[in-house]
């Protein structure tokens, strides 16, 4: 077990800390980084060493469309140089269409997109006056971003190599078992992903379903530049996603039947090569390369409470959803900078952090907005995924009178960005109150 603990007035040594995060991944970290600036102490406790990751040249096959919002909120936290320096990737435009229907897109890349093509939406940056609709990022280069801050931050412990075993509530302090270092918090927050350990010791109920589907993951170089536009194709058995990187690769997301799935993962690679061809139309021309291919089952749901006593979940811990619209990081991170808002408000006005109020304050707010994105994008789940015929078309003259209206398409737009709603200060680059 790694323990890095820092020279700090509050550690493990005099066992007062003040915010025990269990689950180092992208929302747990941000968490972190945005308090690391205040005199709170904080540890990370994560079985897998994050501060591990290797680097190459080649593309990691995980991947996250980021919104301006999380872009905000990494540009706040001091993180988005270290992120921008290694490699993200703008993309200006998201093109959306459907397999089956009256309009189905049918021209070469080369002709007009924006003749007369019923089934499919455009979404461009150019008409909101934006220079981008956000950055598809390596998950590895995020990780690497927010640990080159938390390495050096000299309130935050990290402790890697063993999971949190044990958490027990003893004169109102959590006290923790990682391995045989013992931890002592006031504060305790369940980061640690959707299958949360927290969460379970916390005795807190979710709602929600598997969606039968996994998505497969996979880097592939194209004939085509990607015209750093996101594709998304709903075909009868799922949405196939092309996420723009640099020069003509791309990263797919293949939403599809379970069975599918792990036929398409090891499948010879020439037969997989021509699969996925015909499954996006060649829009981008012929796939050259695929890199290494995996899958993640898919489920949606939320927890029904968003704090316990003395704690609270972040992330994939409260919430999981279909990656059809690639919010689900984006709505952790935002979890992540409330909750850092909600705690330095309160250490700010003397109230304890672990209060109840203060905690209710985080549940109310995050709770709200999440939910209306989770249903929206579990309804998209639903009408796309249907094949009874008068959903089809209703979909269909949907696309078609989409385009044609800018308010609401505008309005999308906004929301899909993350720029929409009641936002933490951070995300807004605002900037918190650290002198605590
Ligand atoms: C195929 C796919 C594509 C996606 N694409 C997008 C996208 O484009 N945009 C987007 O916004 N979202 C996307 N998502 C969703 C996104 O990946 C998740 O929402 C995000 O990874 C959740 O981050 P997290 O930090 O909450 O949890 P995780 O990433 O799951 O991290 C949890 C951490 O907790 C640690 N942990 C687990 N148990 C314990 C324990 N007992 N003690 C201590 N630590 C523990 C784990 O080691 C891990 O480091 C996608 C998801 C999938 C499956």
């Amino acid at each position: 077990m790694t323990l890095i603990a820092r020279t700090k007035t509050s550690s493990f040594l005099d066992n007062q800390i003040d915010v025990a995060v269990i689950g180092g991944g992208l929302v747990g970290a941000t968490l972190a980084c945005a308090l690391a600036e205040t005199n709170l102490s904080i540890v990370i406790i994560d079985p897998n060493d994050q501060r591990q990751i290797s680097f190459d040249t080649a593309y990691d096959m995980r991947v996250s469309a980021i919104t301006r919002a999380s872009q905000h909120i990494f540009e706040s936290i001091g993180v988005w140089p270290a992120m921008v320096a290694q490699r993200v990737s703008p993309f200006r435009d998201m093109r959306v269409w459907e397999k089956s229907g009256a309009g189905v897109l049918t021209g070469d890349l080369t002709g007009d997109l924006t003749g007369d093509l019923n089934s499919e939406v455009h979404f461009d940056s150019a008409e909101l006056s934006e220079a981008q609709l956000g950055h598809i990022i390596e998950n590895r280069v995020m990780l690497k971003g927010l640990y080159q801050k938390l390495n050096v931050a000299t309130n935050i412990d990290l402790l890697f190599g063993k999971p949190c075993q044990q958490m027990q509530q003893i004169d109102g302090r959590w006290q923790l078992q990682v391995g045989e270092q013992s931890v002592s918090a006031n504060l305790l927050v369940g980061a640690d992903g959707s299958q949360s350990w927290v969460r379970q010791q916390l005795g807190i109920s979710t709602r929600g379903w598997d969606y039968d589907h996994s998505a497969l993951v996979a880097t592939v170089k194209t004939s085509e530049p990607h015209q750093e536009t996101a594709w998304q194709r709903f075909l009868d058995t799922g949405p196939l996603a092309f996420l723009p990187l640099s020069e003509n690769y791309s990263s797919i997301v293949w939403s599809t039947r379970p069975e599918l799935a792990t036929q398409l993962q090891h499948m010879p690679e020439a037969q997989f090569k021509l699969e996925l061809e015909q499954a996006y139309e060649s829009k981008l021309g012929q796939i050259l390369e695929v890199g290494p291919r995996a899958c993640f089952p898919l489920r949606f749901f939320m927890a029904d409470n968003y704090i316990g006593n003395s704690a609270a979940l972040v992330g994939d811990a409260a919430h999981t959803m279909h990656p059809l619209a690639g919010q689900g990081v984006n709505l952790g991170l935002l979890d992540a900078a409330s909750l850092a808002q909600v705690i330095i408000e309160a250490k700010d006005a003397k109230r304890a952090l672990n209060s109840l109020k203060v905690l209710r304050r985080y549940e109310r707010w995050r709770k709200a907005e999440n939910m209306s994105m989770l249903v929206m994008v579990d309804q998209i789940q639903r009408l796309f995924g249907s094949d009874v015929s008068w959903l089809k078309q209703l979909r269909n003259s949907g696309m078609h009178w989409f385009n044609r209206l800018p308010l609401i398409k505008h309005n999308v737009i906004d929301y899909a960005m993350g720029l929409h709603g009641d936002l933490p200060k951070i995300a807004r680059h605002v900037q918190l109150p650290l002198n605590l």
